[in-house]
């Protein structure tokens, strides 16, 4: 980037920030960065290609530790001095497979002592990050130092001793450094993938989970100079992935001298529950509009408790479901709840809408365009007032219905809906993004078909 348009700043009563040096314009791209050092997550392992991160059938398997997978030799060759060293550890490990977090952290020791400055690194760097040691409980303390210990154990082929180390890397702080989900990841707390279409580009406090352009969570890695971004539950800028590589980007107009802000979490989450999990992940109180005002919280609980705390109480089955791709099962689930409670709860509650999205997810795995179409239908609105303004979350929703609506030969309704979804994106993505250049060529298609009709 030439000329930068933020900078670091340090706030009164938040720390570190970022803020704009010059006025900003929706869709305005801010910062582009390759991580320090990412890796695929557990769930996606064997899925997706090591390098790129993008989804195939068949994947080439690394000849050495035969962990390791591309999608093809391009790939392969290109992740090969990431891969170098750790390739090693992997093989000495087997058959066990160290967590996320320690592959993560192993992968920073590695490039930290090949490259002595990384581009992600021009506004802060990894040994600048905050650790939070101070905050953490006992419990989780104890936590890290079991994952300092098998971080030793994995490196132990290529690093004996602490002098081979990057100079003044401290194991157990730096696992204090990482994404807290990831962190605690030895205890196999969550699986790994989670394949909702809401499930947008959650910044875990120092790390990113690396969502594909469908936002979908792939993997995990490390952008230090983005970690000094701060939350807002009504943020100003939000993140995108291509691959491994990050973009953010402004998505309304802000001013010089203006902190930049970006979203921790899903907000599909009534006040008291984002407050409780920023919290508990991150350590502050979020004094943003939305939670001082608790304005949507209304919205998002509406319809009858009873109801809908049934339909709440289901969802971490259906995730679970969701993450096994046990489709018809998903769909079982939620078809019986939306039919049951479907006249005492709005679509625009949280949890039927979440019924909705995974019913829509559900229905296109398995094929059933018509039933996807109807379902994620009904979530347009409540997306529109939930995910407002340019939101990469809506924007993807909004050109899956689109594509639906096309599927179903609904070509002057699927033209609207994409040409929708175009002005979205070309926001929250940016044109060059795959994604977009997938949403022109659907464009194009329906232009072509409606010219002939
Ligand atoms: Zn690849
Ligand atoms: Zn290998
Ligand atoms: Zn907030």
């Amino acid at each position: 980037m030439e000329r930068s348009k933020l900078e670091k700043f340090r706030s009164p009563s938040r720390g570190n920030g970022l803020r704009a040096l010059v006025p900003l314009r929706p869709g305005e791209l801010l910062f582009r960065s390759e991580p320090l050092a990412y890796t695929v997550c557990k769930g996606s392992r064997g899925l997706v290609c090591e390098r790129c991160l993008c989804r195939k059938e068949k994947l080439l398997r690394c000849s050495q530790c035969k962990v390791a997978r591309y999608c093809g030799s391009e790939c392969q060759k290109q992740a090969w001095q990431d891969h170098k060293r750790e390739c090693k550890c992997l093989k000495s490990s087997k058959p066990k497979f160290p967590p996320d977090s320690v592959r993560l952290l192993g992968k920073v020791v590695f490039k930290l002592l090949r490259e002595s400055s990384c581009a992600s690194e021009k506004l802060y760097s990894f040994f600048d990050m905050e650790s939070n040691i101070q905050n953490l409980s006992e419990e989780k303390k104890e936590g890290l130092r079991h994952l300092a210990v098998t971080l030793q154990l994995y490196l132990k082929e290529e690093i004996q001793n602490a002098s081979q180390l990057p100079p003044a890397f401290d194991v157990f702080e730096s696992f204090a450094k990482l994404p807290s989900p990831c962190r605690l990841h030895h205890a196999e707390i969550k699986n790994g993938a989670i394949l909702s279409s809401r499930c947008l580009h959650l910044v875990i406090c120092n790390g990113f989970t690396i969502s594909n352009g469908e936002m979908q969570e792939v993997g995990v890695g490390l952008y230090p100079s983005m970690s000094l971004l701060n939350h807002s539950c009504d943020p100003n800028c939000v993140i995108v992935f291509e691959g491994p590589s990050l973009f953010l980007r402004a998505v309304r107009n802000i001013k010089p001298g203006e902190e930049l802000t970006i979203c921790y979490l899903d907000v599909l989450m009534p006040s008291a529950e984002r407050q409780k999990q920023l919290k508990e992940q991150y350590c502050f109180d979020c004094d943003c509009p939305l939670c001082k005002t608790q304005s949507k919280d209304a919205d998002m609980l509406a319809g009858e408790v009873q109801a809908w705390k049934e339909v709440q109480g289901s969802l971490e089955k259906v995730e679970d479901l969701q993450s096994q791709e046990k489709w018809d099962q998903v769909l079982a689930i939620c078809q019986t709840l939306i039919n049951n409670y479907g006249d005492r709860l709005p679509d625009r509650n949280i949890y039927q809408l979440k019924m909705l999205d995974c019913a829509m997810d559900a229905c296109i795995n398995l094929g059933l365009w018509e039933d996807a179409l109807l379902y994620g239908s009904r979530t347009l609105e409540p997306y529109r007032l939930y995910y407002p303004g340019f939101h990469p979350v809506r924007a993807v929703q909004v050109m899956k219905l689109g594509k639906l609506q096309q599927h179903q030969g609904l070509y002057p309704q699927a033209l609207v809906t994409l040409k929708q979804a175009f002005e979205l994106m070309k926001m929250t993505h940016g044109r060059d993004h795959s994604l977009v250049e997938d949403l022109m060529l659907l464009l194009g298609d329906c232009e072509a078909t409606l010219r002939v009709a």
